[in-house]
């Protein structure tokens, strides 16, 4: 864990949070500043920077049940499909070193991205 991290926080329940999904791994919440009508953010509970400092580590268990939990919030919504996103370091747009899954949906996505 990581104490400034804010996250971390969210995964400890010391800052609030608008929790859709938690198991023993992996938590999911809504985005404070959606980009769409849903903007959910997975995460593992515990702190791990980025996808790549992960999947150095990780024997590919917890990617693949980020994105397995990601997958499946993003079918509820209308079905129409949706978008997940792993924003890694400064070119990436990362804005929050602890890694997390965007999953968009509910709008049509453009292509590329900015
Ligand atoms: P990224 O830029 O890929 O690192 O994404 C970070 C995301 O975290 C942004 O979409 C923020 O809106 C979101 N965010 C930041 N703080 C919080 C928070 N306290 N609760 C929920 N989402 C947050
Ligand atoms: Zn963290």
């Amino acid at each position: 864990m990581n104490d400034d991290c804010i996250f971390c926080k969210i995964s400890r329940r010391e800052i609030p949070a608008k929790e859709v999904y938690r198991d023993e791994e992996v938590l999911a919440v809504e985005d404070v500043n959606p980009q769409a009508p849903v903007h959910l953010l997975v995460m593992p509970s515990q702190h791990h920077p980025n996808i790549a400092a992960l999947s150095d580590r990780d024997d590919g268990s917890l990617v693949a049940k980020l994105l397995g939990v990601a997958s499946r919030l993003g079918r509820e919504g209308d079905g129409k499909g949706f978008r997940l996103v792993i924003n890694t370091g400064p070119n990436g747009g990362q804005t929050v070193d602890h890694l997390h899954v965007h999953v968009l949906a509910g709008r049509p996505m453009t292509w590329p991205p900015g």
